[in-house]
């Protein structure tokens, strides 16, 4: 009777201990406890689109002579990304840029993400889309993550995206962004932040949002004069298809 009764106090202390644990861990603010969890969309694609009659094509699966490496000097190194067969264009020999610069626009790109099971956080897929040179919308494998603002579809470090609207790695996927340049006062003063808006794989992830400064690893922290599209080069092979662009809007100043 007695090995009973201490078992179970054995029983009930255990079950007392369990009852504070969980009733602590419910009182102590956990990180991103206020962030509600994101909402993961399916069935979403937005590839193969058509390039409008008034865009400029930057890669249309064959040549990338709209592209120069961005780490060389005028007359500029010829961009190295491979054109593979099946008219892909892989990561590869350092960032690219466009030879031309541009203020506002609509974008649109076509992005592959390695599987690359091994690799965890940053190093999963990471490349980059650079707006005005100084602006990324991030580019990672991210499915089924509650994305934060570093992962896919991220102002990078300073908007996470709206919903999860990520495909597996190895699908093609889209991002269609609207991008208005920061505007500068005759003083050189900023008067408005440059403004971004995305849609990944036709899904609104990012609602006009304010871009204080040039993002981390941007290729030029001076945003007041016009800058190129740069594609990111993170080690990791990533892969571009039909990209192109519609110039919208004057210099920034
Ligand atoms: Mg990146």
């Amino acid at each position: 009777m007695k090995a009973r009764e201490s078992s179970l106090t054995r029983v009930l202390a255990v079950s007392g201990v369990v009852a504070a644990i969980v009733l602590l861990c419910a009182a102590i603010p956990c990180y991103g406890q206020n962030a509600p969890k994101l909402k993961q969309v399916r069935n979403v694609s937005s590839t193969n689109l058509k390039p409008p009659s008034d865009a400029i094509v930057l890669f249309d699966g064959e040549s990338t002579d709209a592209w120069v490496m961005q780490k060389s000097k005028p007359p500029y190194v010829p961009c190295k990304w491979k054109v593979l067969p099946d008219g892909a264009m892989q990561v590869g020999g350092g960032n690219i840029i466009t030879k031309q610069k541009f203020t506002d626009l609509q974008l649109h790109v076509e992005f592959k993400i390695p599987y690359m099971p091994q690799a965890k956080g940053q190093g999963r897929g990471n490349s980059g889309v650079y707006l005005q040179g100084s602006y990324e919308v991030q580019i990672l494998d991210s499915y089924g993550l509650d994305s934060k603002d570093s992962d896919c579809g991220g102002v990078y470090k300073v908007s996470r995206p709206m919903v999860n609207a990520c495909l597996k790695p190895g699908e093609w996927q889209s991002y269609d962004i609207l991008f208005f340049a920061p505007r500068f006062n005759d003083k050189g003063e900023l008067e408005q932040p440059a403004r971004l808006s995305v849609l990944q794989n036709g899904v609104w992830i990012q609602n006009n949002i304010a871009v204080p400064k040039a993002t981390t690893a941007a290729m030029k922290r001076d945003v007041t004069k016009p800058g190129p599209i740069m594609l990111q080069d993170h080690g990791n092979p990533v892969q571009y298809r039909n990209v192109w662009i519609r110039p919208l809007g004057p210099p920034t100043r």
